[in-house]
């Protein structure tokens, strides 16, 4: 073993010493193992060749616990794992090169968000040699390129035919490394880009797989809500029967499980996490401020991300968590079912009223609900009066971005969907508007924010539980569930259980609690 210790060291201080001009295949030379040496860390504070950029790492560090589940969950089309040894100068050396690279990528300031995740896995530490073992590294840094389902459940031999995952050959530099990357994809990243600067989006008005995507903002915009609401103590006495109600909702038909799964969780033990007495403020000291609640995370612990995939603004202060919140309103819209249509329609109007920070949206929202006269008992007529309500929102931002030039130049408002979308949702177009087959509009909604939404998502679910029997489980790792006495809730969530069963197994265990929050409360405003 000592021997081993040494040839390592050996190893590792020769690369460090091969000048900056080496060749790139020379700097990854190989060393036979790997081995646990922390105490070298800090001998070698001032080496690196590029001073640090940034305080914070942005690569994403994974281990063995994670690495299937981050490489599983993330929405990038690209991964790039580096496997290092924390003790190794070259790898410290090169930490700077990556950063550089990795700061365009990850993290909620990321130039290119959700294109490639990069990630780094230390094999000095000894719960990775398994894993380490499994890419054959058998030198430091050893970088490899995949999409990132190809790694889960993977790994890498020498002289493999036909692997997915490929070896970088050419990452000695933060340059070189970009280079690498831009051949691959076609791409001309550079790494002085910045956000928002040479920008070129896609447009989601011609293309309506782009929709696919939005299923991480819906995501994102769940979370951001339930943070927005902690952080703002928005839970009182009078606001936490609206708040049940959405979660209610959210568990039964939010598009993404881990979300449903976080939901139910919150809702099975919201009188320990949301006291009735939650106002008073020594229940909110701890979690900075947010109580038990502050602890969950709802949508599962890779969420949020901090960034936006289809939502995402040209701009720096356009489109983002709005467009998120718009995006999950519909997609709960068309998954109810018909007798659960007014109880959806009540919940989204007080959530919007109680729970949506905009004022001056929450106060036209509430107008749009407080109008409607009679109940709805179709799927169809609620999610026809939100898309309508939506347009009336359009309309009115049509105008107001105009003069003020607040909208976003690439994403300007439009009556929606647009032809491109949907040619047959328009019957005709004359000066007093547009007349629209609700039948096609319907039909539309429902394929866009239901099955196409969730297609990229369903895909990575359904192959997982081809894969085992341990479904369950995995989503419980990534709903970050700690407080897990909650079985029949997550089975209830994992089944997506129809609303009737939740709110009986809900009532069942909170037969105490009143909530009687009607629509006539939005008189309150
Ligand atoms: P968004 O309007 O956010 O739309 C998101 C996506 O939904 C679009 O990209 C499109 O793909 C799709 N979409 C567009 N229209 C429809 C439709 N009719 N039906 C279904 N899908 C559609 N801002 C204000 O300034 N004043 C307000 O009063 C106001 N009220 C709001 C009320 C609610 C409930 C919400 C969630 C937001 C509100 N906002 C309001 C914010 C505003 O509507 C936009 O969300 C924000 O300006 C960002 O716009 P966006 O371009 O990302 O598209």
């Amino acid at each position: 073993m000592s021997q081993l210790l040494v040839l390592n060291l050996v190893l590792c201080l020769l690369l460090f010493s091969i000048p900056k001009t080496t060749s790139s295949s020379s700097l990854f030379l190989s060393s036979p193992s790997r081995s646990l040496l922390r105490s070298i860390e800090d001998n070698n504070k001032n080496d690196n060749v590029v001073a640090d950029l940034h305080p914070h790492d942005y690569a994403v560090d994974i281990n063995v616990t994670n690495f299937d589940v981050v490489l599983r969950d993330t929405p990038a089309t690209f991964a790039v794992v580096e496997f290092f040894a924390h003790w190794c100068p070259a790898c410290r050396n090169y930490k700077p090169h990556y950063e550089r690279v990795a700061r365009l990528f990850n993290g909620p300031d990321a130039v290119h968000p959700g294109i490639i995740l990069m990630t780094r896995v230390d094999c000095a530490l000894k719960i990775n040699s398994k894993l380490c073992d499994k890419f054959s590294v058998d030198h430091y840094p050893m970088l490899f390129w995949a999409p990132p389902s190809k790694f889960v459940s993977g790994g890498w031999k020498p002289k493999q035919e036909k692997n997915e995952i490929r070896v970088i050959d050419d990452a000695r530099t933060a340059d070189r490394l970009l280079n690498w990357i831009n051949k691959q994809m076609g791409s001309s990243f550079g790494l002085d880009d910045e956000k928002f600067e040479n920008e070129h989006l896609s447009s989601n008005v011609s293309d309506p797989g782009q929709i696919a995507r939005a299923v991480y903002d819906v995501e994102e915009a769940t979370s951001k809500t339930f943070d927005i609401i902690l952080e703002h103590k928005m839970i009182k006495s009078e606001t936490r029967g609206s708040l049940i109600k959405f979660l209610q909702l959210l568990v039964a038909h939010h598009p993404s499980k881990r979300c449903r799964m976080g939901s139910a969780e919150v809702l099975v033990n919201f009188d320990e996490l949301c006291p009735l007495d939650m106002d008073s403020t020594s229940k909110q000291e701890n979690n900075d401020g947010k109580g038990a609640l502050g602890n969950i995370q709802i949508c599962g612990k890779e969420v949020p991300r901090g960034y936006w995939m289809f939502c995402r603004g040209s701009k720096n202060d356009t489109r983002g968590f709005s467009c998120g919140l718009w995006v999950l309103l519909h997609s709960l819209s068309v998954r109810i079912e018909d007798g659960e249509s007014q109880f959806a329609f009540q919940a989204i109007c007080e959530f919007v009223h109680n729970f949506f920070i905009c004022e001056e949206c929450r106060q036209h929202f509430y107008e749009m609900c407080s109008s409607v006269s009679s109940p709805f008992n179709k799927t169809r007529d609620f999610a026809l009066w939100l898309w309508s309500a939506h347009n009336k929102v359009n309309e009115r931002l049509i105008k107001e971005e105009a003069s003020l030039r607040t909208g976003d130049p690439k994403f300007p408002k439009m009556i929606w969907p647009p032809k491109q979308l949907c040619s047959s949702c328009r019957q005709s177009q004359s000066q007093s508007g547009i007349q629209w087959d609700q039948d096609e509009v319907f039909k539309f909604l429902t394929d866009y924010y239901g099955k196409k939404l969730v297609s990229i998502y369903k895909d990575k679910n359904n192959h997982e539980s081809d894969k085992s029997g341990v479904a369950l489980d995995d989503l419980a790792v990534s709903t970050n569930a700690f407080v897990v006495p909650l079985g029949a809730a997550l089975a209830i969530a994992v089944a997506s259980c129809a609303f009737g069963a939740l709110a009986c197994y809900w009532r069942s265990q909170q037969k105490s609690r009143k909530y009687f929050h009607q629509l006539h409360s939005y008189k309150e405003i």
